[in-house]
Order: structure tokens, then sequence, then C-alpha cells
């Protein structure tokens, strides 16, 4: 029985739009509005908040919400949902802020992955492993695994054609395409920073105590809208990542050029096209997933993942073989309430039908920028999942929960009550995912160094401090 802790990390795209005559703002500028209210309470554009999470303005003036440690399904779909609420009121405070000073300005923030100039910002997913597991080791069989992933949890996009000289990342003929990231990743499995955008990144960065545990940075996810998207991204993952840490025997399936076939995988909406291997032969994408979907069925049979969230599991696996059903037999609307790249697709199928719109036209790629708007209303996954005509995990009440307290069943609980008591005792504090402390030194830093551990007899003792 494996208990595992899954952080998911989102940087927002962000942009503005003045009204008639209003000046135009740069996105540092929109950036620094919306993380005012931040720094006016924390003194810092970097902080950690009463539900576990990190919210900080990275470089690139991208917004990103990690959320805490979660170990459960449901847990994590709802304090990622819960990010998208935190980061919206940001920006209805900036939009007040901006007509108070007779700015009249719309703040947009994109829970997607590329922007129109060609930019990209990361979703990434932290999954904690074993120390002993080693992630160069598992590689081979996990590489193929997040390669064709996107046929199952990508977020949809169209890719515009470029007319002359076709070099990687480009195309002469514009595609709907799988991925959003598929076309921003450089390596394979790196160590070296984010930046280089490897599909997993190895910097040995635990945030826990090293000899027992590693956390798997994976950089090549898009960021998903339904939750039911991000459900099976998690689920499958961790399937797979169970399966692997078991001794399961896969079949060899290792990829010749990871970067080549991501993006290869990511323009072919049919699953078919062949994608070369170490050995010489070839699998499709579909032949890939069918592959793994298989072994963890048999994993499910034989006894695997008997916890409480056994149905969800069950749930995601029926989905999983659906979704490579509809892509083989083409009728993608039938999976288009439970993944966000058959949804989007939708959209702009229907467009099409009514206007007869190319695929190249600026309307369509409204409605693949649009489609990711957070805002309630506004966005146009909001719109559909208001209509029914997407599915959900878990309840908006689930979500505003997930927006003030902490993941009960870790480490998090710990540090929400910590944060929480700190605040109301009005002392200052500095916090990261291990450290607890009271900012002035009068009582000893607490390290939370198991992430499992949501009970700590210390930090009891440093609440009751805070008052004294
Ligand atoms: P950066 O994004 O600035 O490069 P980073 O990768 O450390 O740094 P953060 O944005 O601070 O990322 O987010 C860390 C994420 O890892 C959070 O979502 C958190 O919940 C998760 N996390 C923390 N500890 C662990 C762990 N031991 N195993 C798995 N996930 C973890
Ligand atoms: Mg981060
Ligand atoms: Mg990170």
């Amino acid at each position: 029985m494996i208990r595992r802790i899954v952080g998911i990390e989102t940087e927002f795209g962000i942009t503005s739009v003045s009204g008639e005559g209003a000046r135009g703002l740069g996105a540092d500028e929109i950036a620094r509005y919306l993380f005012r209210p931040v720094v006016e309470r924390w003194r810092s554009s970097n902080v950690f908040l009463d539900n576990g999470a990190r919210l900080y303005l990275d470089v690139g003036s991208h917004p990103e919400y990690a959320t805490a440690e979660c170990d459960g399904l449901r847990q994590i779909v709802a304090h990622d949902r819960a990010g998208e609420r935190i980061v919206d009121d940001l920006a209805l405070a900036a939009e007040q802020s901006l007509a108070d000073e007779g700015i009249d300005a719309r703040v947009y923030l994109f829970k997607n992955n590329t922007d129109s100039v060609g930019n990209s910002y990361g979703c990434h997913e932290n999954y904690l492993l074993d120390r002993s597991t080693q992630v160069r080791g598992i590689a081979n069989t996990l590489l193929p695994f997040l390669v064709s992933r996107q046929l199952i949890c990508g977020a949809g996009k169209i890719l515009p054609g470029t007319p002359a000289g076709v070099g990687l990342g480009e195309t002469s003929e514009p595609v709907y395409c799988f991925s959003q990231r598929a076309e921003h990743m450089w390596d394979g499995v790196s160590s070296a920073t984010t930046r280089s955008r490897p599909l997993i990144n190895t910097r040995d960065e635990p945030h826990a105590d090293s000899t027992r545990f590693r956390r798997m940075h994976v950089i090549v996810g898009d960021s998903n809208m339904i939750e039911t998207t991000t459900l099976l991204k998690v689920a499958s993952t961790r399937l797979v990542l169970e399966m692997i840490e078991a001794g399961v025997e896969l079949r060899p399936m290792a990829v010749a050029h990871p970067v080549r076939a991501i993006r290869e995988i990511s323009r072919d909406l049919t699953g078919t096209r062949p994608v070369a291997l170490t050995d010489g032969t070839t699998m499709s994408a579909l032949e890939i997933q069918r592959e793994f979907l298989g072994a963890v069925r048999r994993y499910l049979d034989a006894g695997g993942w008997e916890r409480d969230d056994r149905p969800d599991v069950e749930h995601c696996v029926a989905l999983w073989e659906r979704i490579l059903d509809a892509v083989e037999s083409g009728d993608h609307d039938s999976i288009a309430a439970d993944v966000d790249w058959a949804a989007k697709l939708r959209l702009i199928r229907q467009v099409q039908a009514k206007t007869g719109a190319d695929l190249d036209h600026p309307r369509l790629a409204q409605i693949d920028l649009t489609y990711h708007d957070i805002r309630p209303g506004r966005g146009l996954h909001s719109v559909l999942e208001r209509r029914g005509m997407v599915s959900r995990v878990v309840d908006d009440a689930a979500v505003e929960r997930a927006r003030g307290v902490a993941p009960e069943t870790t480490r998090a609980a710990l540090r929400g009550r910590f944060i929480t008591a700190a605040r109301e005792a009005g002392r200052d504090f500095t916090v990261d995912w291990v450290h607890l402390k009271v900012s002035d030194g009068t009582v000893p830093t607490v390290a939370l160094t198991d992430p499992f551990a949501e009970v700590d007899p210390r930090v009891d003792d440093l609440i009751a401090a805070l008052g004294r």
C-alpha cells in the first residue's frame, strides 16, 4: 500500500485589455497590481498561505500557485482549483485598484502554457518517490508514458502554420495538437534548471529528509481546466509510478528521441504515427498507451491500489480506455466532457461548422485562448462547466474549503495551522516547504522533514508559544 505525496505548480499567463482611450499596461505592471495586496499584507511577493500552498511571482511576470502536499486524488484536484480562485481574486482586486486610479482595464489570467508570441510557462507535477528509486533508472519506462500521456490529458492547441522553412517546433499547415507544452520541451531527463525544459527534472531538492525521499519533478504536462483531466493525469501517472516501484515487468518501449517523439505525437490526432524506439522498432502513441493501460489493469486485478479511493481509480482506468477508443475511432466528441483537448476541439469544430473558418482564423485562436481564462462566466471552460457540459470531480464547497484549509492528511496541515495561528497572533514568521519559523527567533525553528506526518507535538508547542 503506497501513499504518495503530489503537488502541482501552475504558472498563469497574464494580460490586460484597456478601455477606449486608456493606456495599455505591460505584463510587469499588471503583475505588480496583482500582487499589491499580497505585498501589502506579507511584505513579500513570495508567500505561503493558510491552506499550505505557495503563491509567488516568478521571473517573467507569471503568477505561480503551488499546491500544498496532497496524498489524495480528489484532494489534489480541489487544491489545484482553489489556486484558480485565489489568483482570480487577486485579478478582481487589481481591476478594482486600477479603476480607483482611473485606469479602465480588465485583467486576464490564463491557465494555459503558451502565449501568442511563443513563450511557454509550465505546470509542474511533483511526485514523491522513495529515496531508493533512481529517476534515471526508471526513465526508460517512464518516458514512453510521459511522451504519449498527452492523448489522455493534453489541453489541446492550434499550432499555426509557418510558410517558410519547417524546423523543429514548426509546421507548414496549421494543425490541432493534443498538447500545449509539447513544442516547448527540449530534453528528456535532466538535472539542469527547469528552464532547459526537460520532460523530467532530476534536480535533487526533495523538500524533505533526503535520506528517505525524492521529489520527482515532471515538467512536461499541460495545465488542465477540466477537473476530470487533472484527476486522470495524476491518477495514471501515480499508477505507472506505483507499478514501476513495485517491480512490475513492462514491455520495453524506450523512445529513441523523446523530444522529437513528443512533438510528433502531439501533432497526430489519429495516434497512429510510428514513434521510433531505441531497439530499432516503432510503436504508435496509441499502442504505447494501450500497453500501459493493459499493465495497469493487470496490476489492479492483482490487488494493486487497495485504498479508499479505488473507485476513483477504476473510474479513471475506464475513462483512459474510452479516450484511447475515441482517438482510434476519431469520435472525439464522445470524450469532450472529460478531456481538455477534446472539449476545446468541439468548440472549434462548432465555430468552423457555422462559419467555415480555417484553423488559422483569429477567431479560433481566440477560442484556443479563452478556453483557459479562469474568470467564472467569462472563460469558455467555466461556461461549459456551468452548463454541465464538462465533468467535475469535486464540488464548489470542496474547492471553497481548499482555499482556506490545508490538506488534513499531510504535513501541509501543520504548516496551515502554524500560519493561521501566527497570523492571528500578529507574529512575523517565515515558512518554506520544510521549515516553520517565528521571525524574532524567540522560539526554535521546527523542521518538518516527513511530508506524510500530519501531527507533530513540536508544532503544538510552537503554536502554544506564539501567544506568549
Ligand atoms: P521552483 O518552482 O521555484 O523551481 P520548486 O520546484 O521547489 O521550485 P515550488 O514552486 O516551491 O517548486 O513547489 C514545490 C511543489 O512540490 C509544491 O506543489 C509542493 O506541494 C510539492 N512538494 C513539496 N515537497 C514534496 C515532496 N517531498 N514530494 C513531492 N512533492 C512535494
Ligand atoms: Mg514552482
Ligand atoms: Mg517547480
